[in-house]
């Protein structure tokens, strides 16, 4: 995937268009976690240091459509309100709406401005819109190396809609495209594929790391070539694995999704989760590791617990001999073993998902010790995931990881072999 960059093209005095990934956790109207700010922050950087004016925009969390003509109600409360007896249901409708003025207050993406703001010295305004008056008047202000934040790209419709007219109008204000917003680059939104259709579309210095790391690993891995997948859910890793199964030397499966697996082998599973309805598809994924000579590595041990509880008593036994009552909730310390050697000789990992509930301190230690493992190795290691981040960052070893992905469903979705219209859209080299 050879896709032009920020650094590919000329942008002293282009009024550049940069699609962020601002959509950060808040409480009360404060900032919980700057981490996407921050990691935006060297493309907005290279931009202003080298003339451009820069129109920032981002969605953040999902509001009702306060912008656009005669908004209304969504889908579900639609159906909530029409549930109820005729005469109450004005009173209700209204309170929607008065929830949604409410949105607009806690989603603005005003705080977003300011925070940006003390990392870049001040050079960011912002707009109380995203292509009205306010929007266009900033823009047409700028000059270069100023910045200027468009409200909450979702306040209106036709963004999720991908609608042509905003997708155009987003683009009348500028002369080129930059997406550097990883986590929505697998949704087909106005401003993160649509507006390409318009002005010239490169990636940001995020989405290029995204492509030079995973899409490098995919296209020509060094081996042995190893994927740690964990988490709930065969189901949502099916096409993951069904992708990798070409590509790599050894497959490592922990978490909830391994019962799938071991349940299908005529294992005790006690009660631990399983997709009883993808017990055919477990057993098909392990014939065809087989056929290809992949090592397909499922868990031997685990620590069981006495319910979905921290405290619940526990045992730790073979994987295929959970007591009843009980349920898998780690890998046991054999699996460990199995796991972090497999890991040690890599030349490439890619690791997403969890190998048991980490969330519960008493069942965290699987998920910790192949965090160790993919940060001790030498191999060019790719993490994704909420969970399996996590485990790295409390762990301290970020700095120890060749590159950590900033998209969760985005980075699935990269790793099945799927062509992501926010990406697909990008010139190419
Ligand atoms: P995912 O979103 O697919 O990456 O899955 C992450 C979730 O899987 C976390 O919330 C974990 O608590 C959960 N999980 C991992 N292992 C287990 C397990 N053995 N039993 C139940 N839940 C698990």
């Amino acid at each position: 995937m050879n896709k032009k960059s920020v650094k590919d093209v000329e942008v002293r005095g282009k009024r550049v268009f940069v699609r962020c990934d601002f959509n950060v956790p808040m409480k009360d109207g404060v900032i919980t976690s700057d981490k996407r700010i921050a990691g935006a922050v060297p493309t907005i950087e290279y931009l202003l240091n080298n003339g451009a004016k820069v129109i920032l925009c981002s969605h953040m969390g999902k509001p009702h459509n306060i912008f656009t003509e005669g908004y209304g109600l969504t889908k579900k409360e639609k159906k909530e309100v029409e549930k109820l007896p005729a005469e109450e249901q004005a009173a209700a409708k209204a309170k929607f709406l008065e929830k949604a003025a409410g949105d607009q207050k806690k989603l603005t993406l005003k705080p977003v401005a300011d925070r940006l703001n003390e990392y870049l010295g001040g050079k960011v305004t912002f707009a109380a819109d995203i292509i009205g008056e306010d929007a266009k008047a900033k823009v047409a202000a700028l000059k270069e190396g100023e910045a200027v934040l468009l409200e909450n790209v979702r306040f209106d419709a036709r963004e999720e809609k991908n609608g042509a007219d905003f997708a155009e109008a987003l683009a009348s204000m500028a002369d080129l495209f930059v997406n550097d917003a990883f986590g929505t680059a697998h949704r087909a939104h106005a401003s993160t594929e649509g507006i390409s259709h318009y002005i010239p579309a490169v990636s940001g210095l995020l989405i290029d790391k995204e492509i030079t790391f995973m899409g490098g690993a995919l296209e020509a891995p060094e081996h042995p070539f190893v994927a740690i997948l964990g988490g709930a859910k065969v189901s949502d890793k099916i096409g993951v694995i069904t992708n990798l199964i070409d590509k790599v030397d050894t497959i490592i499966i922990g978490g909830a999704m391994a019962y799938t697996f071991v349940k299908a082998q005529g294992g005790e599973i006690g009660s631990s989760l399983c997709e009883d309805d993808k017990m055919d598809l477990a057993l098909d994924l392990i014939a065809k590791a087989k056929a290809k000579g992949v090592n397909f590595l499922l868990p031997v041990d685990n620590k069981c617990g006495a319910g979905f509880d921290n405290d619940a008593p526990s045992v730790t036994c073979d994987v295929d001999k959970v007591p009843a009552g009980y349920m898998g909730l780690d890998i046991g310390p054999k699996t460990i073993e199995i796991y972090a050697n497999a890991v040690k000789d890599a030349k490439t990992v890619i690791w997403n998902g969890p190998m048991g509930v980490s969330e519960f301190e008493n069942y965290a230690a699987g998920t910790r010790a192949v965090a160790q493992a993919v940060a001790e190795s030498d191999a060019i290691s790719i993490v994704g995931g909420g969970d399996s981040t996590a485990a790295i960052e409390k762990l301290g070893f970020a700095d120890k990881i060749t590159h950590i992905s900033t998209g969760g469903g985005a980075s699935l979705e990269f790793l099945e072999g799927k062509e992501l219209p926010g990406i697909a859209c990008l010139e190419n080299k």
